[in-house]
């Protein structure tokens, strides 16, 4: 960096320090990755000068002929990766997404169909604590005792509650969607749908899981989970929502558009689009399968059965008795960042839950493959039925820090 250093020493500081927790440890939290260095470079660009309110062609100010190009691209990337009819990529990130679609297709007051938190579900889709669920009536289906989606109880519950919208989509679910049969109780009822692919957008851009953007209304989709771009969202719908759409983002929900991230989510995508991808997207899967068989090897009792995706929910304290926070904490003294995890039906608080939650799109982007992951899980193992032996922690952090030296990350970057 050429000129932070001297500007903001402090800001500069924390930076470099960030890099080198980046660099040293081992990141395993799902819903991270690392981006491209041309990505970084769109994102830290002039772009972020300039106000662009409205959409590219129709805009409330002047000077945007060269941002039209830039949101443009950035659309078209998208309708060829998920085979969209309409792409709306302004909205901020994962959350305001989701609201934005709640007001494009919902009345105060009606009922939206989506999954029990507890069974993988994100708190955007209608937890107590958000405002969606003092404006909208969330009701719950779950998953079965074989970590399916219970498509039973789901088909019952529509029956009943009669919603307006279904959603289905998931932040720590494992497990490939039937989009399908949903849709087909979906039309039964009457209903709309909609897929929150926050966490497994890259997986079907690459063709590694089931597509719902051909299928269902309405799709929704951070840009910075396996999809590796900036942190943003974006939602995808087909022709006849594409008004609403828009016009809930801006000017329903939102105001100027944020063009420099809009322009690293085109770079991204247009990475996505490159054959490389699609074999990052394949490695992902191949290690979160020898992560699924190594803690099942060593007795780990793993929620949902298993994994079809990138990432695990594995129930520690059953296994080891050991609690999530206990499980992470532990981890983290080691060099290993993963996030602690309600299981379903968990019985302990979502404070200290039963699980931990982790995945390999992270570990991936920085090339680590099978071998890797089960010196890993072993690793893992250790640490968790070890929690409070800080030497064995310590031992482990020092070998963590000499596989991350191996994999080198953003190294001529500061
Ligand atoms: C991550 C996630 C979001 C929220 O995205 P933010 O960018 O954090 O607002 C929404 N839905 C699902 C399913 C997610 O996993």
């Amino acid at each position: 960096m050429k000129f932070l250093p001297t500007a903001d020493p402090d800001i500069y500081g924390a930076i470099k320090k960030e890099l080198a927790r980046q660099q040293q440890g081992l990141e395993m939290i799902p819903s991270e990755n690392f981006v491209s260095l041309a990505v970084l470079e769109a994102l830290g660009s002039i772009l972020t000068n300039k106000y662009s309110e409205g959409y590219p062609g129709n805009r409330y100010y002047g000077g945007c002929q060269y941002i039209d190009d830039v949101e443009q691209l950035a659309i078209d990337r998208a309708k060829q990766l998920f085979g969209a009819e309409h792409v709306n990529v302004q909205p901020l990130s994962g959350a305001p997404a989701n609201i934005a679609v709640y007001f494009a297709l919902l009345q105060p007051g009606d009922t939206v169909l989506g999954m029990d938190l507890s069974h993988g579900g994100h708190l955007t889709h209608g937890h107590p604590v958000t405002y969606m669920a003092k404006i909208f009536n969330f009701v719950r289906y779950k998953t079965n005792a074989q970590g399916n989606i219970d498509l039973d109880n789901l088909r019952q519950m529509a029956l009943e509650h009669q919603p307006k919208l279904i959603l289905v989509g998931y932040s720590a679910y494992s497990r490939e969607i039937d989009y399908p049969a949903i849709q087909k109780i979906a039309d039964e009822v009457g209903a709309l749908t909609m897929a929150d692919i926050a966490h497994i957008a890259g997986l079907i851009a690459a063709g590694e899981m089931n597509n719902p953007v051909p299928i269902f209304d309405v799709v929704t989709t951070t840009t910075h989970k396996t999809l590796r771009g900036p942190r943003g969202g974006m939602i995808m719908c087909k022709q006849k929502h594409a008004k609403a759409i828009d016009k809930a983002v801006f000017p329903g929900f939102q105001g100027g558009p944020h063009e420099h991230n809009i322009a690293a989510k085109a770079v991204a995508f247009g990475e996505a689009l490159k054959p490389e991808f699609k074999t990052y997207a394949k490695q992902i899967k191949l290690n979160a399968k020898v992560l699924e068989a190594e803690f099942r090897a060593r007795g780990y009792h793993l929620c949902f059965g298993g994994t079809d995706n990138h990432l695990l929910l594995v129930d520690v304290m059953t296994s080891k008795g050991v609690t999530g926070k206990q499980a992470q904490n532990a981890l983290d003294e080691a060099g290993i960042t993963l996030n602690k995890n309600m299981i379903p039906d968990d019985p302990r608080s979502p404070m200290d839950p039963s699980g931990i939650r982790f995945g390999t799109p992270a570990l991936t982007t920085r090339g680590m493959k099978e071998a890797e992951m089960k010196t890993i899980a072993g690793w893992m193992d250790s640490v968790i039925s070890n929690h409070e032996n800080a030497e064995i922690k310590a031992q482990i952090k020092t070998q963590v820090m000499t596989l991350t030296a191996k994999f080198p990350l953003y190294q001529d970057w500061l």
